[in-house]
């Protein structure tokens, strides 16, 4: 299965993106993880993301789908992928038409901006990519991760002024993608729920529906 996951800052992506990757056994490329990585290791990638991921902007296009070439055509991508955070604009989806990635469906989580303020106010996220929310999804020991036992943080792009600029950009520059996949018959839509788990069987039964490699 190749899937793009869309959805605002917050809305839950990641955390999908990991059930989804226990069911069907595929990788999740995530492109805001690729640039954190790069950023903590100070590399040019990291040090020329930065200053786009910490004003709430989206880093140029060019450098985006430059990263994402490399990493679809790269072994572990053979069997399929989920895409987490890419595309994120019009250009990008356009890209990744002329790479001839044939996606199978784009499913849509859908979450109101002031639930999505409340959501990363209380975000807490390791570096082994894990995430958690401090009452909707708690780690066993607080502050602690349950996978690898490192120090939770919150993200320096989760301050509230930034989230608001994040969900700007996300509404003029992501949201016009539904309209592009819609008109190609791969759009499929689920509404957040307050309860994760509940989120989690709405996905899966929504994927329950896509035919693969039509
Ligand atoms: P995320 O973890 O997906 O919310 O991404 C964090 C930040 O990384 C975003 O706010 C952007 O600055 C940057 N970023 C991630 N993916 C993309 C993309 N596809 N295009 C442009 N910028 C991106």
């Amino acid at each position: 299965m190749k899937l793009i996951l869309l959805g605002a800052p917050g809305a839950g992506k990641g955390t999908q993106a990991a059930n989804i990757t226990a069911k069907y056994n595929i990788p999740v490329v995530a492109t805001g993880d690729i640039l954190r990585a790069a950023k903590s290791e100070g590399t040019e990638l990291g040090l020329l993301a930065k200053s786009y991921m910490d004003a709430g902007k989206l880093v140029p296009d060019e450098v985006i789908i430059g990263l994402i070439k490399e990493k679809l055509a790269s072994d572990s991508c053979k069997n399929g992928y989920i895409l987490d955070g890419f595309p994120r604009t019009i250009p990008q989806a356009e890209a990744l038409d002329a790479m001839g990635a044939e996606v199978d469906a784009v499913l849509s989580l859908e979450v109101a901006d002031e639930k999505i303020i409340e959501r990363m106010s209380g975000r807490r996220v390791c570096k082994c990519g894990a995430s958690y929310h401090v009452v909707y999804l708690p780690s066993k020991v607080d502050g602690v991760c349950d996978k690898c036992g490192d120090a939770l943080y919150i993200r320096d792009d989760d301050a509230e002024a930034t989230v608001r600029k994040r969900l700007e950009t996300f509404h003029a520059q992501t949201e016009p993608l539904k309209d592009y996949y819609g008109a190609k018959g791969l759009l499929v839509t689920v509404e957040g729920r307050e309860e994760v788990e509940d989120t989690t069987a709405a996905v899966l039964a929504a994927l329950e529906g896509v035919e693969c490699g039509k």
